[in-house]
């Protein structure tokens, strides 16, 4: 892929000390769900099952960043917005990272607009690459999900149009366990955590990245179909051209998200799951708050990076 000249900007994200977070959250989370417990933990070897990461661990330099942005999906799609995971992760200076979020596949090389579930430790550092992405598109013959292997299927990189992502050294270390089970409120997990810290820390930005598992229980998820051949001009277009699904645990979801927008004209969160058993896409919300059990492993991003951000802006389809 030929490279082509990109705006990048930075901002400093604020990094509370990880137990004074792990209180907060808990606090947060014990409004939303019936049992919460937040810890720092030495970080659990995620290459191994369930979570197989390409990585063990989330810690050394962690950074996220907004690439591209829906504005270049909606209303209709610039398909010149090309990236690789590689490249981005030399644009935030920080070449062989182990990198995981949530973005869109290369339509370009899928051959059709699809989810991706970024999960690569990139080249150039002291270990050789490590791709364990997923895509997951919609079957035309049926509407079914279809989830690939990025590496084996495709020996790809590439990505297209936007990602939401969270970068570190891939070392072990100290992060925050959080985990959560049978849910008693109206917010998602994620957006329990990120309003918590909203509230908690207002203008300064945390940045969280990392990765949790929905357990047990099920959870609404869309997957992008093709492009639309009309242009999605509201919130109510979107929907009626998303495919939803509801998926079942475990789901290993992959989640980036920052409390506040400090003006980089950021997506605040964004998270896509993949499975072993063949379902994967972009995670919206738990469908059984009775059931549901949640475990996850986060930690706070040093920096925002913002790249090839959109000129032209609006807020549909961030959700
Ligand atoms: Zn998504």
């Amino acid at each position: 892929m030929a490279e082509r000249e990109m705006a990048v900007d930075r901002k400093e994200a604020f990094v509370p000390p990880l137990d004074e977070l792990a209180s907060v959250l808990q606090a947060g989370l014990s409004s939303n769900y019936l049992d919460a417990k937040v810890k720092v933990v030495d970080c659990p070897d995620l290459t191994q099952p369930p979570f197989t990461l390409a990585a063990p661990g989330l810690c050394g330099s962690p950074r996220v960043a907004d690439v591209g942005g829906v504005p270049y999906l909606i209303p209709s799609p610039q398909l010149d917005k090309k990236y690789n995971l590689e490249q981005v992760a030399g644009q935030v200076d920080l070449p062989g990272a182990f990198v995981l979020g949530a973005g869109a596949g290369a339509a370009h090389v899928v051959g059709v607009n699809c989810e991706m579930m970024p999960n690569i430790r990139t080249t150039g550092g002291a270990h050789s690459r490590n791709n364990q992405t997923r895509v997951s598109r919609v079957n035309t013959e049926d509407g079914t999900c279809i989830l690939e292997h990025y590496e084996d299927t495709y020996q790809c990189r590439d990505f297209c149009l936007l990602a939401n992502l969270f970068f570190c050294e891939g070392k072990p270390g100290k992060v925050l366990e959080v985990k959560a089970k049978v849910r008693t409120g109206q917010e998602n997990f994620v957006s329990c955590m990120r309003k918590t810290l909203e509230q908690q820390y207002g203008d300064r930005p945390v940045a969280l990245g990392g990765t949790f598992l929905l357990e047990k229980g099920q959870a609404k998820i869309h997957i992008m179909p093709g492009f639309s051949k009309t242009p999605l001009q509201s919130e109510e277009d979107v929907n009626n051209w998303l495919n939803f699904f509801e998926m079942s645990g475990p789901l290993i979801n992959l989640s980036v998200f920052v409390s506040r927008d400090p003006g980089l004209d950021l997506r605040v969160e964004h998270t896509h799951c993949f499975s072993h058993h063949g379902e994967g896409g972009h995670y919206h919300y738990d469908t059984t708050p009775e059931e549901v059990e949640y475990r996850g492993y986060f930690l706070p991003a040093e920096y925002i990076y913002r790249v090839d951000r959109p000129k032209v802006s609006h807020m549909i389809g961030r959700d």
